[in-house]
């Protein structure tokens, strides 16, 4: 049975202007599962002015704090009950293993919910300030909600990244335009079945789904949306900004990286071997974070590596129902092209140790590949594939690798593996990087901030930073003379 979803405005659903729809394909079997709503700039226009009237006229922007928490909470009650359907369909729509435990039923989900209940608790603790002020006056401040938050999610972990973004500007009492991925909207749309039946008012949260550079950039350039907070490409993110710049909206940025491992020889091999292979190869490389540019001391090169291919080897392509299934399908053909495009590219430049093909089986399967000899220079060391490929760099001292690791436009996260603290420390201070790891790698938690130095963008998602984002301070003077 094909799934046909409309677009999620004013709390009903809604026939898109246009009347025509997208295909959202499995990339596991290649098949149409659903047809979504194409939106466009009507639509996000009708989202935009239910969300404003939502927001002007509350009840959720002007309803007790404590109220707008239960409903937060409720809500991840919700999510874990609906956990099993939630997560088919994240696993559906992007090809991500099910049973896996970085996959949909055992991370996304669960820690989704989790993001509901970590922000159900900041609702009531957003605190103004009384300032010293000259005179005989009293000044205060209030933390007040934005207003309209306009949400763009990419297809790599749509429930999730939606969630980062939603529970913060929900609790703060924000009210949302939300635009999924064109390839992976399906979990996105589920979520607003949740959060009516949690009792989150018509208009709080709209969802229109459609193509980036229709629905997408009308919710950019929209003069009644007071802020965009993005994830994605950093190009789409260039573009994002000049856009905004309109009505000079405030934007927050989560881009993509080129993250690198660094492995020394100090360090624990066999923990470390496993840091590399689920560093790059988590959600078959289509992550942000994943740490594609794995840099290997000189002395232990041959060793490590007979480590890392030993366990590449046990990696399980296959249906992503399977429980045994470790390694899911590439998310769509597109991304499919660009991987190989990449891989032919690292043929020439570098020296293939594993992988390079398609596997020979229905579904976006790709070979999990590795690249030894590479250099700093070189393309596949320089932009973000986005896909299951691995280049491995070698270095003489820490500092080397620092030097080599900093040497990239991207500053998302960093790892490094050794038995020296001293070593460890210094690394996470010289690395440019908005996450640095010591021994360990994808290792994330909603009270941790999560963002990105250079071109991996700019404000910080998770944690309290996330609320300054989402909300103005406004100064309040008093003459206490009169
Ligand atoms: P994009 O940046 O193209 O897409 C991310 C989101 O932005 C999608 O919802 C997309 O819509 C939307 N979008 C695209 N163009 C515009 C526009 N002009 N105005 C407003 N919104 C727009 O990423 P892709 O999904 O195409 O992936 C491309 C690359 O981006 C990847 O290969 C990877 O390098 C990077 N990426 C990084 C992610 C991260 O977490 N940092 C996540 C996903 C991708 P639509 O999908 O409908 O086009």
């Amino acid at each position: 049975m094909i799934i046909d979803q409309k677009l999620f405005i004013d709390g009903k659903w809604e026939d898109p202007y246009s009347g025509n729809s997208i295909s959202i394909i499995n990339p596991a079997t290649e098949e149409t599962v659903a047809t979504v709503a194409e939106g466009g700039e009507g639509d996000v226009d009708r989202a935009v002015k239910a969300a404003r009237k939502a927001f002007e006229e509350g009840p959720w922007s002007t309803m007790d704090a404590a109220d707008r928490s239960k409903i937060l909470w409720k809500a991840s009650e919700l999510l874990m009950e609906n956990a099993d359907e939630l997560a088919r369909l994240e696993s559906l729509n992007t090809g991500k293993p099910y049973c896996h435990p970085s996959g949909s039923r055992i991370t996304d989900v669960p820690v989704t919910a989790g993001v509901f209940q970590y922000y159900s608790g900041w609702s009531t603790k957003i605190y103004g300030e009384t300032n010293p002020v000259r005179g005989n006056f009293l000044n205060y401040t209030l933390r007040e909600p934005l207003g309209v938050i306009g949400a763009i999610i990419p297809w790599n972990y749509p429930l999730l990244l939606t969630s980062w973004k939603l529970c913060p500007a929900l609790a703060a009492g924000n009210t949302m335009v939300i635009k999924p991925s064109e390839i992976a909207p399906l979990a996105i749309l589920k979520l607003m079945e949740i959060l009516q039946e949690a009792g989150v008012p018509d208009g709080v949260v709209n969802v229109v789904t459609g193509y980036g550079n229709s629905a997408g950039n009308a919710l950019v350039r929209h003069p009644d949306v007071d802020k965009i907070s993005f994830t994605g490409g950093t190009e789409t993110g260039k573009n994002i900004v000049r856009y905004s710049a309109e009505n000079l909206k405030p934007v927050t940025l989560e881009l993509g990286g080129k993250s690198p491992n660094i492995i020394c020889a100090d360090a624990e091999l066999d923990a470390a071997a496993l840091g590399a292979l689920w560093g790059c190869f988590t959600n078959k490389g289509e992550v942000c974070t994943a740490g594609t540019r794995l840099f290997v001391e000189k002395s232990i090169h041959s060793e490590f590596l007979e480590k890392l291919l030993s366990l590449v080897e046990t990696l399980v392509p296959g249906d992503p129902f399977d429980k045994n299934t470790s390694l899911g399908p590439v998310v769509s053909t597109q991304q499919l092209e660009k991987d190989l495009a990449y891989i032919d590219i690292g043929k020439k430049e570098a020296e293939l140790l594993t992988g390079g093909e398609r596997y020979d089986m229905k579904g976006y399967f790709l070979q999990p590949t590795i690249f030894d000899q590479v250099d700093n220079s070189m393309k596949i060391a320089r932009e973000e594939i986005f896909g299951p490929v691995l280049s491995i760099l070698q270095f003489n001292d820490l500092d080397e690798a620092i030097r080599m690791a900093n040497d990239s436009m991207f500053g998302l996260a960093a790892a490094v593996w050794t038995n020296d603290v001293k070593k460890g420390h210094t690394a996470a201070k010289k690395l440019k990087a908005g996450t640095v790891w010591i021994n360990s790698y994808h290792k994330y938690d909603v009270s941790a901030p999560f963002g990105g130095y250079k071109m991996s963008g700019y404000g910080r998602e998770l944690g309290k930073h996330s609320m300054d984002h989402y909300t103005q301070i406004k100064s309040v003077f008093v003459d206490l003379n009169m």
